[in-house]
């Protein structure tokens, strides 16, 4: 049979733990942090900055004639690690060649970026926006209308960011 081991005697520990060492020791800290300024935030009422290189929500871009700034060279397309991208693309009748279908199904983009880092005239861009959600799955499957729409209406937003990021490109 082999005898149990017995842990030595402490009184330096014993001590501790008669005097609840560790308790008043947790309790000067939460001390010291109770008068501190609070960086908690009350979102959403309140929230953090976010950096112009976000990667949110993506959009189209326009050129401010109004003309659409993709020239569906698939490049987005062929890039991205998701393949979460679908273009059709067909030649118009002043011989530009544009999009006749530019899809991303959210459900499958990881939001790497790949896709704006490739786009030769800044057309398919990554928003600040991280608020928005869909009910169903068809819901986060944008269309060319779609991610056009978000663009129109975030332009002034989106030029800022790119322009606030340009001197580190
Ligand atoms: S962010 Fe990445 S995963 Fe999403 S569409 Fe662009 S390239 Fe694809
Ligand atoms: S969004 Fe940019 S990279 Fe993608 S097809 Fe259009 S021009 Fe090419």
């Amino acid at each position: 049979m082999s005898a149990t081991a017995v842990a030595p005697f402490s009184l330096k520990d014993f001590l501790k733990s008669f005097l609840l060492v560790e308790l008043f020791k947790g309790m000067a800290l939460t001390g010291r942090y109770a008068f501190r300024p609070k960086v908690t935030l009350q979102y959403p009422e309140e929230k953090t900055p976010l950096s112009p290189r976000f990667r949110g929500l993506h959009a189209q871009r326009r050129y401010e004639d109004g003309e659409e700034r993709c020239i569906a060279c698939k490049l987005c397309e062929a890039v991205c690690p998701a393949m979460a991208i679908t273009i059709e693309a067909a030649e118009r009748d002043d011989g530009t060649r544009r999009t006749t279908r530019y899809d991303i199904d959210l459900t499958k983009c990881i939001f790497c970026g790949f896709c704006e880092e490739a786009c030769p005239v800044d057309a398919i861009v990554e928003t600040h926006i991280l608020e928005y959600h869909g009910e169903k799955r068809g819901d986060l499957y944008f269309t060319k209308e779609m991610l056009l729409a978000v663009g129109d209406r975030y332009e002034k937003e989106i030029a800022a960011a790119r322009a606030a990021d340009a001197p580190y490109r």
